[in-house]
């Protein structure tokens, strides 16, 4: 299960890969190029070629990468072949619309259930996933470990405390909030005003070249 040998900063790409290889492969295509992938996932194609060969996957010129036998890879790598169980904390506006949005189309990673602590807003079901009252979060996370926060930033970090408590152990925090975890905790942060801000300062002071065609 574990790839130890691959760098995370390989590892970190390998979902993009992976997306865009299922794409190519429902289109029928059976190989790409280094070339055909960069452009598309906008990774340069050293890179790619350098984390493919960590894959054992090594590009033939004039050929390219067999797209099945990257996408069996990737799927043992990224272990497609099971479901990982994920919670959403917080049914406001923004974790209302990841309920609704299907992850597992390209992804196998399923939001079982969902919490929130407004009373109307338990017993019911929102794209599928039942929604329950926050305070049965301990007895009701039993198997699950990967679990996405949307709950107001004041709340986060006692939030967070409880996810812990009851066996999480990667939480995907889209609240400002800089939370405090246990060494054994992951946590990936995504803080979409900042995203939105970052891109526009980028767009004023750093406009992109005009890449020209080679
Ligand atoms: P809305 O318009 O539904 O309030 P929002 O995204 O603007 O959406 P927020 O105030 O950010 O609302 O709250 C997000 C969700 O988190 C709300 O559904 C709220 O009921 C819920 N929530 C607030 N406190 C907690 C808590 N302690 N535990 C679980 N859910 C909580």
């Amino acid at each position: 299960m574990s790839e130890n040998k691959i760098p995370q900063a390989t590892a970190k790409r390998l979902p993009l890969y992976y997306r865009f290889l299922n794409n190519l492969q429902a289109q029928g295509k059976s190989r790409v190029s280094s070339k055909e992938l960069s452009d598309a996932v906008k990774v340069d194609s050293a890179t790619i070629r350098r984390d493919f060969s960590y894959f054992g996957a090594l590009g033939k010129k004039g050929y390219g990468y067999n797209v099945e036998y990257l996408l069996g890879f990737f799927r043992k790598t990224l272990d497609q072949d099971e479901t990982t169980a994920v919670t959403l904390i917080g049914v406001g506006n923004l974790g209302t619309a990841f309920l609704n949005y299907n992850f597992t189309k390209n992804n196998n990673t399923k939001i079982m259930m969902a919490f929130d602590a407004d009373p109307n807003k338990v017993g019911e079901e929102i794209g599928g996933v039942p929604v329950y009252p926050i305070d049965e979060l301990e007895d009701r996370l039993e198997k699950v470990r990967v679990a996405i926060l949307t709950v107001p930033v004041s709340e986060a970090q006692p939030i967070t405390d409880k996810l812990i408590d009851s066996g999480v152990e990667a939480i995907l925090n889209f609240t400002p909030a800089r939370i405090t975890v246990p060494d054994f905790v992951r946590v990936h942060h995504i803080d979409l005003a900042v995203e939105l801000q970052s891109l526009v300062y980028f767009l004023k002071h750093y406009p992109l070249e005009d890449e020209e065609e080679e």
